[in-house]
């Protein structure tokens, strides 16, 4: 049995999902900037994407950016915000959390002159409101919170965050759901933009939305022929961008199915877990069922995941994108956990079309490799 628990890094594109793209990329294959026939039904076909991403996301067709994945709309949301305000606003928060894509892009506004204040959330995942509120003023240009936590599952409450915001200052919020999208569900009135990749539900690489509410104005970082309503040139993917749309549609359509299942074997292997003594779970009772993060005290955690994958089980130590430089968990790390669980933390994350017997295999494959292999934490 081979069992893929690693579905916060990337899941498998639906079937349907390569049929649209393989027909669109061959059929409207013409450029749809072009002035002719061909050009306009290629407009055509991308404009009844933006259409049908809008609906779902229950916003305006016009405030659909195509990009090509979330680091893009990360940087062009942060950045677009940053580069437009710089004259009359140098503050910047975010929370100590977040992913690389928004961290790098705040680390690089600190060099070019912004204060940027990085929030502290606790082990539940309780971001501080009071730090928040604090820092609140009319210098500050934009907030960047993430929805879900992509390591430990943590619901950040975007609904609370914008209030407070607004109430407070007249920043934007921006909103990385990269890990929410087909997994909570984000009142479009909740954010002023907001960023997700195709490939974590079901999409392709390469594909993502940014949504800028229309009181928004960003810099551009990419000029050219003004593409994407003059945010994103270059010549639209039409077969990506379409992709995106049919992997929006049956993420969306599968919603409470798959909740519920990743509800069931989550709760599932927490009881599971929890009954072996040397594994501490990390991810708070309120997070995602999506992910369920664990660490071990008597085990390295990269040696029992690269014993899991001998066995063809294939989980991740913190996230995909940082787990091969440091193999230690920055987000445990802030939440104050201690160095034997930060640096020893495994990550299961599902889409919710995993089985119940695929928990099961797990949970005794595990218990089996935690009695061969010798404890080595330190
Ligand atoms: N934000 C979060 C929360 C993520 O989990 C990821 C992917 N791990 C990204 C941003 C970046 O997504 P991509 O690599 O598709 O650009």
């Amino acid at each position: 049995m081979e069992i893929y628990f690693d579905c916060s890094a990337t899941i498998k594109p639906y079937p349907e999902v390569l049929k649209t793209f393989e027909a669109i990329t061959v059929n409207d294959f013409a450029n749809s900037s072009s002035n002719h026939g061909l050009g306009y039904k290629s407009l055509t076909v991308l404009e009844k994407a933006r259409r049908q991403v809008a609906k779902y996301l229950n916003v305006q067709p016009e405030e659909i950016i195509f990009t090509s994945g979330a680091t893009e709309g990360n940087n062009l949301a942060i950045k677009g915000v940053c580069y437009r305000e710089k004259r009359h606003k140098k503050t910047i928060i975010t929370t100590k959390g977040e992913h690389p894509s928004v961290l790098e892009v705040f680390h690089k506004l600190e060099e070019d002159g912004f204060k940027a204040i990085y929030l502290d959330y606790d082990k539940e995942g309780k971001i501080n409101m009071e730090q928040l509120k604090q820092a609140l003023n009319d210098d500050v240009a934009l907030v960047s919170i993430m929805a879900i936590n992509n390591e430990v599952g943590y619901i950040f409450p975007i609904d609370k965050i914008y209030q407070i915001i607004k109430e407070r200052s007249d920043a934007y919020l921006h909103v990385d759901a990269t890990q929410a999208i087909g997994k909570e569900i984000l009142p479009s009135n909740s954010y002023d933009l907001l960023t997700f990749s195709g490939h974590k539900i079901g999409g392709l690489k390469g594909s993502g939305v940014l949504v800028k509410k229309k009181d928004v104005y960003l810099e551009p970082l990419i000029n050219g022929g003004g593409q994407e309503n003059g945010l994103r040139s270059g010549t639209s993917s039409l077969g990506l961008d379409c992709a995106l749309a049919t992997a929006l549609r049956i993420t969306m359509s599968t919603f409470k199915e798959r909740y519920a299942k990743a509800d069931e074997i989550n709760k599932y292997l927490r009881a599971e877990l929890s009954s072996i003594s040397e594994i501490v779970i990390t991810s708070p009772r309120t997070a995602t069922p999506f992910i369920l993060n664990f660490a071990l005290t008597e085990h390295k955690g990269s040696v029992i995941a690269e014993a899991l994958s001998n066995n063809n089980i294939y989980v991740s130590t913190t996230s995909a994108c940082s787990s091969r430089q440091a193999g230690e968990s920055y987000v445990l790390k802030s939440a104050g956990f201690d160095s034997t669980i930060y640096k020893n933390s495994i990550r299961l994350s599902f889409s919710g079309l995993e089985s119940f017997e695929e928990a099961q295999f797990f949970v005794d494959t595990l218990k089996k490799l935690l009695k061969e292999i010798r404890p080595n934490v330190n």
